[in-house]
Protein backbone atom coordinates (compact mmCIF):
# COMPACT_ATOMS: atom_id res chain seq x y z
CA UNK A 1 0.00 0.00 0.00
CA UNK A 2 1.21 3.12 -0.76
CA UNK A 3 0.72 6.09 1.98
CA UNK A 4 -0.83 9.11 0.61
CA UNK A 5 -0.37 11.03 3.26
CA UNK A 6 3.38 10.84 2.62
CA UNK A 7 3.09 11.72 -1.27
CA UNK A 8 5.26 13.96 -2.60
CA UNK A 9 3.85 16.63 -5.13
CA UNK A 10 5.57 18.26 -7.97
CA UNK A 11 5.61 21.48 -6.71
CA UNK A 12 5.07 22.53 -3.05
CA UNK A 13 4.09 26.16 -2.97
CA UNK A 14 3.22 25.85 0.94
CA UNK A 15 6.92 26.41 3.14
CA UNK A 16 7.30 30.25 0.64
CA UNK A 17 3.78 31.20 1.64
CA UNK A 18 3.74 30.10 5.30
CA UNK A 19 7.07 31.80 5.19
CA UNK A 20 5.85 35.34 4.27
CA UNK A 21 2.36 34.84 5.61
CA UNK A 22 2.09 37.75 8.04
CA UNK A 23 3.37 40.35 5.36
CA UNK A 24 1.25 39.09 2.71
CA UNK A 25 -1.83 39.39 5.20
CA UNK A 26 -0.33 42.85 5.80
CA UNK A 27 -0.42 43.65 1.66
CA UNK A 28 -3.91 42.35 1.13
CA UNK A 29 -5.20 44.29 4.08
CA UNK A 30 -3.34 47.45 2.55
CA UNK A 31 -5.19 46.53 -0.66
CA UNK A 32 -8.81 45.86 0.81
CA UNK A 33 -8.74 49.33 2.95
CA UNK A 34 -7.19 52.02 -0.15
CA UNK A 35 -10.27 50.67 -2.38
CA UNK A 36 -7.41 51.06 -5.29
CA UNK A 37 -8.07 47.53 -7.20
CA UNK A 38 -6.69 47.86 -10.68
CA UNK A 39 -3.54 49.17 -11.64
CA UNK A 40 -2.72 52.27 -8.98
CA UNK A 41 0.54 52.91 -6.91
CA UNK A 42 0.90 49.08 -5.78
CA UNK A 43 1.29 48.38 -9.50
CA UNK A 44 3.42 51.35 -10.24
CA UNK A 45 6.13 50.64 -7.12
CA UNK A 46 5.77 46.92 -8.28
CA UNK A 47 6.71 47.62 -11.32
CA UNK A 48 9.77 50.21 -10.41
CA UNK A 49 11.09 47.29 -7.87
CA UNK A 50 10.81 44.52 -10.58
CA UNK A 51 12.32 46.57 -13.34
CA UNK A 52 15.09 47.89 -10.53
CA UNK A 53 15.46 44.14 -9.72
CA UNK A 54 15.81 43.07 -13.30
CA UNK A 55 17.91 45.87 -14.58
CA UNK A 56 15.26 46.60 -17.15
CA UNK A 57 14.79 50.55 -18.16
CA UNK A 58 10.81 50.19 -18.47
CA UNK A 59 8.57 47.12 -16.63
CA UNK A 60 4.81 47.19 -17.76
CA UNK A 61 2.42 45.01 -15.80
CA UNK A 62 -0.38 43.28 -17.55
CA UNK A 63 -2.77 40.22 -16.82
CA UNK A 64 -0.91 37.58 -17.82
CA UNK A 65 2.13 35.79 -19.51
CA UNK A 66 0.32 35.31 -22.11
CA UNK A 67 -0.80 38.72 -22.94
CA UNK A 68 2.80 39.83 -22.18
CA UNK A 69 3.91 37.88 -25.17
CA UNK A 70 0.92 39.28 -27.64
CA UNK A 71 1.17 43.18 -26.06
CA UNK A 72 5.44 42.45 -26.88
CA UNK A 73 4.80 41.21 -30.19
CA UNK A 74 2.09 44.06 -31.11
CA UNK A 75 4.45 46.98 -29.50
CA UNK A 76 7.21 46.06 -32.06
CA UNK A 77 4.69 45.76 -34.99
CA UNK A 78 4.12 42.49 -35.64
CA UNK A 79 1.10 41.13 -37.40
CA UNK A 80 -0.57 39.99 -40.57
CA UNK A 81 2.14 38.81 -42.75
CA UNK A 82 4.89 38.59 -40.82
CA UNK A 83 6.88 35.16 -39.61
CA UNK A 84 8.20 35.22 -36.22
CA UNK A 85 11.30 32.23 -35.12
CA UNK A 86 10.53 30.15 -32.35
CA UNK A 87 11.08 26.99 -30.51
CA UNK A 88 8.47 24.48 -31.16
CA UNK A 89 9.59 22.91 -27.53
CA UNK A 90 7.20 25.53 -25.39
CA UNK A 91 3.65 25.70 -23.93
CA UNK A 92 1.08 26.76 -26.39
CA UNK A 93 1.04 30.46 -25.00
CA UNK A 94 3.98 31.01 -27.15
CA UNK A 95 2.87 30.19 -30.36
CA UNK A 96 -0.85 30.91 -29.60
CA UNK A 97 0.64 34.65 -28.98
CA UNK A 98 2.04 34.80 -31.89
CA UNK A 99 -0.67 33.70 -34.87
CA UNK A 100 -3.06 35.54 -31.94
CA UNK A 101 -1.21 39.15 -33.61
CA UNK A 102 -2.06 37.18 -37.35
CA UNK A 103 1.45 36.70 -37.67
CA UNK A 104 2.75 33.11 -38.49
CA UNK A 105 4.92 30.88 -36.17
CA UNK A 106 7.82 29.26 -37.54
CA UNK A 107 9.41 26.74 -36.18
CA UNK A 108 12.96 26.19 -35.59
CA UNK A 109 14.35 23.02 -34.11
CA UNK A 110 15.86 22.56 -30.72
CA UNK A 111 19.55 21.50 -29.24
CA UNK A 112 18.87 18.18 -27.47
CA UNK A 113 20.91 18.92 -24.64
CA UNK A 114 19.13 22.41 -23.88
CA UNK A 115 15.99 21.76 -24.72
CA UNK A 116 16.28 25.54 -26.61
CA UNK A 117 15.92 26.98 -29.54
CA UNK A 118 19.10 25.67 -31.73
CA UNK A 119 21.01 28.59 -32.64
CA UNK A 120 22.28 27.11 -35.14
CA UNK A 121 19.48 26.23 -37.10
CA UNK A 122 18.02 30.05 -36.98
CA UNK A 123 19.55 31.52 -40.20
CA UNK A 124 17.87 28.63 -42.38
CA UNK A 125 14.38 29.58 -41.66
CA UNK A 126 14.67 33.12 -41.95
CA UNK A 127 12.86 34.35 -45.10
CA UNK A 128 12.01 38.00 -46.34
CA UNK A 129 8.59 37.76 -44.46
CA UNK A 130 10.35 37.44 -40.85
CA UNK A 131 10.27 40.56 -38.02
CA UNK A 132 11.40 38.71 -34.80
CA UNK A 133 13.08 35.73 -33.30
CA UNK A 134 11.20 34.80 -29.82
CA UNK A 135 13.32 32.47 -27.97
CA UNK A 136 11.54 31.07 -24.46
CA UNK A 137 14.21 30.01 -21.36
CA UNK A 138 12.53 26.98 -20.59
CA UNK A 139 12.64 25.28 -17.62
CA UNK A 140 14.62 28.69 -16.79
CA UNK A 141 17.70 27.58 -18.71
CA UNK A 142 19.03 30.63 -20.34
CA UNK A 143 19.02 30.51 -24.29
CA UNK A 144 22.54 31.25 -26.13
CA UNK A 145 21.62 35.28 -26.14
CA UNK A 146 24.78 35.78 -27.47
CA UNK A 147 24.48 33.48 -30.69
CA UNK A 148 20.57 34.67 -31.04
CA UNK A 149 21.49 38.40 -30.88
CA UNK A 150 24.34 38.03 -33.38
CA UNK A 151 21.79 36.65 -35.78
CA UNK A 152 18.81 39.08 -35.09
CA UNK A 153 21.70 41.76 -35.47
CA UNK A 154 23.08 40.83 -39.49
CA UNK A 155 18.84 40.64 -40.30
CA UNK A 156 17.58 43.05 -38.86
CA UNK A 157 15.08 41.27 -36.58
CA UNK A 158 13.61 42.00 -33.55
CA UNK A 159 13.93 39.34 -30.88
CA UNK A 160 11.32 39.05 -27.66
CA UNK A 161 12.49 36.40 -24.75
CA UNK A 162 9.45 34.54 -23.03
CA UNK A 163 10.81 34.85 -19.60
CA UNK A 164 7.77 32.68 -18.40
CA UNK A 165 9.86 30.22 -16.89
CA UNK A 166 12.72 32.35 -16.25
CA UNK A 167 12.38 34.78 -13.87
CA UNK A 168 15.68 35.58 -12.39
CA UNK A 169 17.81 33.81 -14.91
CA UNK A 170 21.13 35.41 -16.21
CA UNK A 171 22.90 35.15 -19.52
CA UNK A 172 26.13 36.37 -19.52
CA UNK A 173 25.64 38.62 -16.35
CA UNK A 174 22.32 40.07 -17.82
CA UNK A 175 18.31 39.28 -16.33
CA UNK A 176 16.87 37.32 -19.19
CA UNK A 177 14.43 39.39 -20.52
CA UNK A 178 16.81 42.80 -20.51
CA UNK A 179 19.15 41.03 -23.81
CA UNK A 180 16.13 41.21 -26.27
CA UNK A 181 14.15 44.03 -27.56
CA UNK A 182 11.48 42.59 -25.09
CA UNK A 183 11.26 40.62 -22.15
CA UNK A 184 7.75 38.81 -21.31
CA UNK A 185 7.39 37.05 -17.99
CA UNK A 186 4.48 34.94 -16.40
CA UNK A 187 3.95 35.48 -12.62
CA UNK A 188 1.14 32.55 -12.92
CA UNK A 189 1.01 31.15 -9.75
CA UNK A 190 3.98 28.00 -10.09
CA UNK A 191 6.68 29.93 -11.99
CA UNK A 192 9.73 31.01 -9.71
CA UNK A 193 8.15 34.35 -8.92
CA UNK A 194 3.98 33.34 -8.73
CA UNK A 195 1.34 35.80 -7.89
CA UNK A 196 -1.82 34.61 -6.28
CA UNK A 197 -3.70 34.57 -9.47
CA UNK A 198 -3.16 35.70 -13.44
CA UNK A 199 -0.31 38.24 -13.75
CA UNK A 200 2.78 39.24 -16.20
CA UNK A 201 5.11 41.61 -16.95
CA UNK A 202 6.92 43.15 -20.29
CA UNK A 203 10.59 44.68 -20.18
CA UNK A 204 11.96 47.15 -22.98
CA UNK A 205 14.56 49.30 -23.02
CA UNK A 206 12.67 51.31 -25.62
CA UNK A 207 10.57 54.66 -24.74
CA UNK A 208 8.23 53.86 -27.85
CA UNK A 209 7.56 49.96 -26.82
CA UNK A 210 7.24 50.67 -23.44
CA UNK A 211 4.28 53.87 -24.06
CA UNK A 212 2.62 51.39 -26.45
CA UNK A 213 2.51 48.68 -24.26
CA UNK A 214 1.12 50.62 -21.69
CA UNK A 215 -1.53 51.48 -24.24
CA UNK A 216 -2.35 48.24 -25.17
CA UNK A 217 -3.01 46.98 -22.08
CA UNK A 218 -5.43 49.66 -21.34
CA UNK A 219 -7.42 49.22 -24.61
CA UNK A 220 -5.47 51.28 -27.11
CA UNK A 221 -5.49 54.76 -25.49
CA UNK A 222 -2.93 56.79 -23.31
CA UNK A 223 -5.97 58.91 -22.11
CA UNK A 224 -8.80 57.46 -20.64
CA UNK A 225 -11.52 57.47 -23.08
CA UNK A 226 -9.58 58.74 -26.25
CA UNK A 227 -8.79 55.71 -27.69
CA UNK A 228 -6.51 55.35 -30.58
CA UNK A 229 -5.63 51.58 -31.17
CA UNK A 230 -7.39 48.44 -30.72
CA UNK A 231 -5.80 47.05 -27.60
CA UNK A 232 -7.08 45.12 -24.63
CA UNK A 233 -8.19 45.02 -21.05
CA UNK A 234 -5.26 43.43 -20.05
CA UNK A 235 -4.46 45.40 -16.64
CA UNK A 236 -2.29 44.11 -13.55
CA UNK A 237 -4.78 43.67 -10.13
CA UNK A 238 -3.71 46.05 -7.00
CA UNK A 239 -3.80 42.88 -5.40
CA UNK A 240 -1.74 40.73 -7.23
CA UNK A 241 0.92 43.34 -7.59
CA UNK A 242 1.07 44.09 -3.77
CA UNK A 243 1.45 40.59 -2.97
CA UNK A 244 3.89 40.51 -5.41
CA UNK A 245 6.01 42.86 -3.79
CA UNK A 246 6.20 41.06 -1.18
CA UNK A 247 7.70 38.14 -3.06
CA UNK A 248 10.18 39.74 -5.11
CA UNK A 249 13.45 40.22 -2.55
CA UNK A 250 12.96 36.56 -2.15
CA UNK A 251 13.49 35.15 -5.20
CA UNK A 252 17.03 35.32 -5.90
CA UNK A 253 17.32 33.08 -2.27
CA UNK A 254 14.65 30.60 -3.99
CA UNK A 255 16.21 30.39 -7.01
CA UNK A 256 19.42 29.43 -5.68
CA UNK A 257 17.29 26.76 -3.65
CA UNK A 258 16.50 25.31 -6.37
CA UNK A 259 19.97 25.77 -8.37
CA UNK A 260 21.16 23.33 -4.83
CA UNK A 261 18.32 21.17 -5.22
CA UNK A 262 19.16 20.28 -8.77
CA UNK A 263 22.88 20.19 -7.98
CA UNK A 264 22.01 17.00 -5.38
CA UNK A 265 19.43 15.45 -8.21
CA UNK A 266 22.69 15.19 -10.26
CA UNK A 267 24.44 13.61 -7.35
CA UNK A 268 21.52 10.99 -6.83
CA UNK A 269 20.81 10.24 -10.22
CA UNK A 270 24.36 10.29 -11.50
CA UNK A 271 24.17 6.21 -10.98
CA UNK A 272 20.73 5.68 -12.63
CA UNK A 273 21.07 4.09 -15.54
CA UNK A 274 18.44 5.05 -18.52
CA UNK A 275 17.85 8.74 -17.48
CA UNK A 276 19.99 11.71 -18.84
CA UNK A 277 19.82 14.60 -15.83
CA UNK A 278 20.06 17.87 -16.99
CA UNK A 279 23.50 20.34 -16.95
CA UNK A 280 23.36 22.93 -14.39
CA UNK A 281 24.74 25.63 -16.31
CA UNK A 282 25.84 29.54 -14.86
CA UNK A 283 22.35 31.31 -15.17
CA UNK A 284 19.81 28.85 -14.93
CA UNK A 285 16.77 28.73 -12.24
CA UNK A 286 15.36 25.34 -12.95
CA UNK A 287 11.96 26.28 -12.88
CA UNK A 288 11.62 22.46 -13.69
CA UNK A 289 14.13 19.52 -13.18
CA UNK A 290 13.69 17.93 -16.47
CA UNK A 291 15.68 14.28 -16.83
CA UNK A 292 15.37 12.30 -20.52
CA UNK A 293 13.74 8.75 -19.35
CA UNK A 294 16.30 7.04 -22.14
CA UNK A 295 16.02 3.26 -20.20
CA UNK A 296 12.42 2.63 -20.70
CA UNK A 297 8.86 4.33 -21.85
CA UNK A 298 8.91 7.33 -20.11
CA UNK A 299 5.08 7.65 -19.40
CA UNK A 300 5.42 3.78 -17.84
CA UNK A 301 7.90 5.26 -15.88
CA UNK A 302 5.61 8.25 -15.01
CA UNK A 303 3.00 6.13 -13.55
CA UNK A 304 5.30 4.03 -11.53
CA UNK A 305 6.37 7.07 -9.67
CA UNK A 306 2.61 7.94 -9.28
CA UNK A 307 1.74 4.55 -7.50
CA UNK A 308 4.93 5.27 -5.22
CA UNK A 309 3.22 8.25 -4.51
CA UNK A 310 5.88 10.77 -6.24
CA UNK A 311 4.37 13.37 -8.72
CA UNK A 312 5.96 14.15 -11.96
CA UNK A 313 4.77 15.95 -15.01
CA UNK A 314 5.39 16.19 -18.71
CA UNK A 315 6.24 19.34 -20.16
CA UNK A 316 5.32 19.65 -22.90
CA UNK A 317 3.99 15.70 -24.45
CA UNK A 318 3.45 17.42 -28.04
CA UNK A 319 5.65 20.22 -29.57
CA UNK A 320 3.40 22.83 -30.23
CA UNK A 321 4.15 22.49 -34.25
CA UNK A 322 2.25 19.42 -33.79
CA UNK A 323 -0.76 20.54 -32.02
CA UNK A 324 -4.22 19.84 -33.59
CA UNK A 325 -4.68 23.54 -33.65
CA UNK A 326 -1.83 23.79 -36.47
CA UNK A 327 -2.52 19.88 -38.07
CA UNK A 328 -1.20 19.51 -41.30
CA UNK A 329 0.99 23.03 -41.30
CA UNK A 330 3.78 22.23 -40.33
CA UNK A 331 6.89 19.50 -40.95
CA UNK A 332 7.61 17.03 -37.80
CA UNK A 333 10.73 18.45 -36.28
CA UNK A 334 12.82 15.70 -35.19
CA UNK A 335 14.78 16.59 -32.11
CA UNK A 336 11.94 18.55 -30.23
CA UNK A 337 9.74 15.74 -31.24
CA UNK A 338 11.97 12.93 -29.82
CA UNK A 339 12.01 15.13 -26.72
CA UNK A 340 8.31 15.36 -26.30
CA UNK A 341 8.78 11.50 -25.62
CA UNK A 342 11.22 11.60 -23.15
CA UNK A 343 10.81 14.48 -20.87
CA UNK A 344 9.87 14.09 -17.59
CA UNK A 345 9.83 16.71 -14.88
CA UNK A 346 10.31 15.47 -11.25
CA UNK A 347 9.51 17.24 -8.10
CA UNK A 348 11.51 20.78 -7.14
CA UNK A 349 10.89 23.47 -5.30
CA UNK A 350 13.57 26.01 -3.51
CA UNK A 351 13.17 24.05 -0.25
CA UNK A 352 12.95 20.36 -0.96
CA UNK A 353 15.32 19.00 1.35
CA UNK A 354 17.82 15.79 0.31
CA UNK A 355 15.62 12.80 1.75
CA UNK A 356 12.81 13.63 -0.24
CA UNK A 357 14.97 13.55 -3.50
CA UNK A 358 16.73 10.79 -2.71
CA UNK A 359 13.05 8.88 -2.62
CA UNK A 360 12.67 10.67 -5.98
CA UNK A 361 15.63 9.16 -7.21
CA UNK A 362 15.38 5.63 -5.51
CA UNK A 363 11.69 5.76 -7.19
CA UNK A 364 13.02 6.27 -10.33
CA UNK A 365 15.96 3.64 -9.72
CA UNK A 366 12.97 0.99 -9.44
CA UNK A 367 11.16 2.17 -12.22
CA UNK A 368 13.69 1.50 -14.53
CA UNK A 369 14.64 -1.76 -13.27
C1 LIG B 1 3.39 29.91 -18.36
C2 LIG B 1 3.94 30.18 -19.71
C3 LIG B 1 3.37 31.15 -20.55
C4 LIG B 1 2.06 31.81 -20.27
O1 LIG B 1 1.96 32.50 -19.10
P1 LIG B 1 0.50 32.73 -18.44
O2 LIG B 1 0.79 33.71 -17.35
O3 LIG B 1 0.02 31.43 -17.95
O4 LIG B 1 -0.38 33.31 -19.48
C5 LIG B 1 4.02 31.45 -21.73
N1 LIG B 1 5.15 30.82 -22.10
C6 LIG B 1 5.70 29.84 -21.34
C7 LIG B 1 6.96 29.20 -21.79
C8 LIG B 1 5.10 29.48 -20.13
O5 LIG B 1 5.66 28.53 -19.38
Amino acid sequence: MVDRGDHVPVLDLTPQIEALWDDLEAAFRRVMRSGQFIMGPEVEAFEREAADYLGATHAVGVNSGTDALVIALRALGVGPGDEVLTTPFSFFATAEAISATGAKPVFVDIDAGSFNIDPERIEGAITERTKAIMPVHLYGRPCDMAAITAIAGRHALAIIEDCAQSFGARHGGSHTGTIGDVGAYSFFPSKNLGAFGDAGLITTASDEVATTARMLRAHGAKRKYHNEMLGYNSRLDSLQAALLRVKLPHVDDWNRGRVEAARRYGTLLADVDGVVAPDVVDGHVFHQYTVRVTGADRDEVGARLDAEGIGTMVYYPIPQDELPVYAGRYEVLPISHAAAQEVLSLPIWPTIDERVQRRVADALRRALG
